[in-house]
């Protein structure tokens, strides 16, 4: 039996939608799907790796990573690029369900 990991949307801010942090950090934030703690890793991927999908750039290859609140393994995916504080609304009503659905 293959080991399943749990998945969850990553969200990789850049620009625009990235004034809060320091811009020399590229990272992808995420919600823990086994303990809803929020997380987040560095962005490793390339942006051409990045297509246009259901009108976001995303990553559907997405990234391993474990959470460093309760250790589990889980994969972040897909990894939805947002360039401004637009699309960070439009992806919080696309994704809100999904996003809701992780939520423990
Ligand atoms: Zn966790």
């Amino acid at each position: 039996m293959t080991r399943q990991y749990k998945e969850t949307v990553g969200v990789r801010r850049t620009g625009w939608a990235a004034l809060d942090r320091d811009p020399q950090e590229d990272k992808v934030e995420f919600t823990c799907p086994h303990c809803g703690e929020r997380g987040s890793k560095t962005a490793r991927r390339e942006r051409a790796l990045y297509h246009f999908t259901d009108g976001f750039l995303q990553d559907l290859q997405g990234e391993a990573t474990q959470c460093r609140s309760c250790g589990h393994s889980l994969r972040v995916v897909p990894v939805v690029m947002l360039h401004d504080q637009d699309e960070a609304r439009r992806f919080e009503a696309v994704f809100s369900e999904e996003l809701a659905a992780t939520a423990p």
